[in-house]
């Protein structure tokens, strides 16, 4: 609980110097700088709570974390701004000096991902895949990482073609080509063939439909879901159809039928057509040389008979975005996490938690956790960071896979009942914790961390459990929709 005592503590701190010191402080944290070539120039600043807080003259808002901010027109050439704090004695003025220069925006940057230079690999190079592996449909690097087609089991052969520094170029078939990181390949002396496909066989399994497709050699692969009607897609690159039956039991709990395709002379595609809307998760994976896709059943849509996976983003020395005044997304984030696990708790379900404490855990430890503890839906909480200080910019929610639409939407739309800003409900987000199959999941991004008005918000524990009280709202509102959706 020390995130707890963190946020009350400095708080207690800044209002215990109010009342002892007779200047008020005065710490400029954004806008100070030599020049710019922006008119709007925005100036942020913390003094105690309870003090008044000016931007050349004009009064503006302090929060009740003390952090107060303003915008100023500049004039081209040289500008002074004053901000002045004040409490009922005395004030504390400091100036900032800044130049304004237009710059013509007309001239265009390059792209940066379309620069990464790929050398090919002549004769190709037999590589296999090792455990975490995943293929990306190019070679671009933001900060979440190139797009992902999808994860892969280990010892899978692939051919590389090409390379860059991180990345091999892949040749999955006679048209489809991707990337694999060099962290997650090794070299083989196994190649990667075209291969004929043997039989397939449909299970049930307890709490899964379990579809084997044998291969005399594993094969890469990418899994999909489509909706209306909800169907779920594997293509096996290098695979050609010498399967001339699928044999399907009629005791199946999720899968309607399987049907395949040879959609190109070596990718073979499987189309897996489920009895219910709502797809509660599937997983890949080689036995053997076998493929083996597990189609979970629909699990009791009560909350007590669930196991709900909960992430909170960042911690350790990752803690992602700091508020004006200093709070830790990190912290903020637990702290909601915990709250909503103690509803969940008191409502009967089972809570699997990435982590409990101010630790640093990599995604794939996350991943991990969630599929060891077998969670039916998991939901990562983050803050955002980003656009104006002094705007309230809003909540929102995301996922990778359609098929998760509507429980981002669910949590989305109890956010909003709070009033607050929709900052947008984002669909094929390229986070790694949206992209398990395993099970539903979605990332809420609860608030803005770099707003000042939301950082009042965040700083007050009342409101981070409202927020977890509506994350909870969202998720039983998705139990109903499920419920409904079932003939
Ligand atoms: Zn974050």
């Amino acid at each position: 609980m020390k995130h707890l005592r963190f946020i009350s503590f400095s708080l207690a701190i800044a209002s215990s110097i109010a009342a002892l010191a007779a200047t008020p402080s005065l710490k400029i944290t954004q806008g100070k700088k030599e020049s710019t070539s922006k008119e709007q120039h925005t100036i942020v600043g913390i003094t105690e709570p309870g003090n008044k807080a000016f931007i050349n003259g004009n009064e503006v808002q302090v929060y009740n974390t003390g952090s107060f901010g303003g915008t100023v027109n500049l004039n081209e050439g040289d500008n002074t701004i004053t901000v002045t704090t004040k409490n009922s004695t005395e004030e504390n003025s400091q100036k900032i000096k800044i130049n304004y220069k237009k710059i013509d925006n007309t001239s265009r940057q390059p792209n940066e991902a379309s620069q990464i230079n790929i050398s090919q690999i002549s004769p190709a190079l037999n590589i296999k895949t090792l455990p975490g592996a995943y293929l990306q449909y190019g070679n671009g690097s933001d900060r979440l990482g190139g797009s992902k087609m999808g994860y892969l089991d280990a010892e899978i052969p692939l051919k590389a073609i090409g390379q860059t520094s991180n990345l091999y170029l892949v040749q999955l078939s006679k048209n489809r080509v991707a990337y694999i990181s060099k962290e997650y390949a090794a070299e083989t002396l196994e190649r990667s063939l075209t291969d004929n496909t043997g039989s397939i066989s449909i299970a049930n399994d307890k709490n899964c439909d379990r579809i084997s497709v044998s291969l005399p050699t594993r094969h890469a692969y990418q899994s999909w879901t489509q909706l209306d009607p909800t169907t779920i897609c594997v293509d096996i690159f290098g695979a050609t159809n010498n399967s001339n039956w699928i044999t399907q039991r009629n005791d199946l709990g999720m899968i309607e039928y399987v049907d395949w395709q040879q959609v190109d002379c070596d990718i073979f595609r499987l189309k897996i057509k489920l009895k219910e809307k709502y797809s509660w998760g599937y997983s890949i994976g080689y036995n053997g040389n076998n493929l083996v896709i597990n189609v979970k059943h629909t699990p009791s849509l009560n909350l007590k008979d669930l196991t709900i996976g909960l992430d909170a983003g960042h911690g350790g020395k990752y803690p992602g975005a700091i508020s004006n005044t200093g709070l830790k997304e990190s912290e903020i984030n637990l702290d909601i996490v915990l709250r909503i696990k103690n509803i969940l708790e008191k409502k009967g379900a089972k809570v699997v938690l990435s982590r409990d404490s101010d630790v640093d855990i990599t995604m794939s430890q996350r991943k991990e956790i969630f599929l060891k503890g077998n969670v039916d839906l998991m939901m990562s909480v983050h803050n955002n960071a980003g656009g104006s200080p002094l705007n309230k910019m809003g909540t929102s929610t995301y996922y990778k896979h359609i098929s998760n639409r509507d429980l981002a939407q669910c949590v989305l739309n109890r956010m909003l009942d709070l009033g607050l800003r929709n900052f947008g409900l984002t669909g094929n987000f390229n986070f790694s914790l949206n992209a398990p199959t395993e099970y539903p999941n979605l990332l809420l991004e609860a608030l803005f961390m770099s707003s000042l008005p939301e950082e009042e918000l965040l700083a007050n524990p009342d409101y981070r459990q409202q927020i977890a009280e509506q994350a909870v709202k969202g998720i039983e509102d998705y139990l109903k929709l499920v419920k409904k959706s079932q003939k």
